[in-house]
């Protein structure tokens, strides 16, 4: 291709805004009637579309217990609530802000640990370090889909006695190097059904686990902390998941295999596309896990690529390509975390905020724009030192990546 790229007067590449991600829903026709239904009942939140949802996930899954939730971040913090966690908790700081979110509403100190940049996740190495006298839970993170080194974590945790929490916000459909789902491990893991994740009911969360006492306390906690009798045993929240959500998530889940597999397939195109660019790697996933792929995310180089991770976020923006940083600035860098001081290196994590850059993804986006963004980025590539010298001097570059990571990153 030798098209001239936006950033050096030519046109963009797509005349239309390439989105970064768009949920994935069942046809309307699907659900319609079913919708009615619920409008007609009286019975909006918590009923009978909700429970079958809940036992189709834990079916899906293969994990007995499955308790929906209004978001995953609810279910975090009724989690770390129910669970009785003291202390302080270690967890990533290279994460959304809502790991630590749901640990700072439990009144935890937060020990933040390094992640390792070849695959995203929390470094075990790292966790171990951070974990002191006062240690009341590990958190982890499947990040962007990969499964976390769960087993490790699962060890260190054992060893002192305290719960392994996972935000498995991005990781339903993964699966773990065992082949079992993810879901399945650690104490609990807890998903987000955000219109970002894999799977979407517009807001929703669940949490996975084998432990029936901690499910039912679970159930009691989404209602408030009131077990029925109206004096509530402690303080629960509203976490309760509506009946609109429960059915629309059921039936997406229905189909949500096949757009499984197809987000797969596009990632993989992603790979193939890209691989052997000078610069450009990828995320590694532990050997024998799949990755849901909630986001494709590559890692710049900017001594192989030519080009700095920011300087190809606003090439791509001004071919109308979406990206995102994710996730910087990483929690240990951001305002609402200050007080937190770091007690172990974070320097994986700080590689990983300079580099990574996440690629549009969703299960239904046409193959062929996956293979046209990688022409652009070649393109991109084989003009490397015009765009870098134009960036560089050119006004509004600054201006541009800020607005290639603004409003609209969140979740
Ligand atoms: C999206 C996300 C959350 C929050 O999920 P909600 O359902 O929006 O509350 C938590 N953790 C991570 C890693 C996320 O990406």
């Amino acid at each position: 291709m030798r098209s001239t790229p936006a950033a050096l007067g030519g046109p963009p590449a797509f005349a239309e805004p390439v989105a970064l991600t768009r949920p994935t829903v069942p046809p309307p026709d699907a659900v319609a009637d079913d919708i009615g239904a619920v409008l007609e009942s009286g019975m909006l939140t918590n009923g009978r579309h909700v429970a079958a949802f809940e036992s189709a996930v834990a079916a899906y899954l293969g994990v007995p217990h499955v308790v929906a939730v209004s978001n995953c971040t609810t279910g975090l913090v009724l989690l770390l609530r129910c669970l009785g966690v003291r202390g302080s908790v270690v967890l990533p700081s290279f994460t959304f802000m809502a790991t630590g979110h749901a640990a700072d509403w439990n009144g935890l100190d937060i020990r933040f640990a390094d992640s390792a940049p070849r695959t995203c996740t929390v470094d075990p190495a790292s966790v171990r370090a951070g974990m002191d006298a006062d240690c009341g839970a590990v958190m982890a993170v499947h990040t962007f889909g990969a499964p976390c080194a769960v087993d490790e974590l699962q060890g260190l945790c054992d060893r002192s006695g305290v719960p392994l929490v996972v935000d498995a916000a991005h990781g339903f459909g993964a699966g773990y190097p065992d082949g079992t789902m993810v879901g399945g491990k650690a104490t609990a893991e807890v998903f987000s059904l955000s219109p970002t994740k894999t799977l979407s009911t517009g807001e929703g969360g669940l949490i996975a686990t084998r432990d029936a006492d901690l499910a039912a306390e679970l159930r009691v906690a989404r209602e408030y902390g009131n077990p029925g009798t109206y004096d509530s045993r402690f303080i629960g929240l509203n976490g309760r998941m509506t009946e609109l959500s429960g059915l629309l998530g059921h039936a997406a889940l229905a189909r949500f295999p096949e757009w499984l597999e197809r987000r797969r397939r596009l990632a993989e195109s992603y790979v193939s596309h890209l691989a052997g660019l000078p610069g450009i790697s990828f995320q590694e996933v532990p050997a024998g896990a799949r990755s849901s792929y909630k986001d494709f995310t590559v890692a710049v180089d900017p001594a192989g690529f030519g080009l700095t991770r920011d300087q190809l976020a606003e090439c791509l923006r001004r071919e109308n390509v979406s990206t995102r940083s994710y996730f910087s600035p990483p929690l240990h860098r951001q305002t609402a975390y200050r007080r937190f001081r770091p007690t172990v290196p974070l320097t994986g994590t700080d590689t990983l905020a300079e580099r990574r850059l996440t690629l549009p993804l969703y299960s239904h986006m046409p193959a062929d724009v996956v293979e046209r963004i990688c022409a652009v980025v070649h393109t991109l590539h084989r003009h490397r030192e015009e765009l870098a010298a134009r960036l560089v001097a050119g006004p509004g570059a600054a201006a541009g990546s800020r607005a290639a990571a603004g409003p609209g990153a969140a979740a």
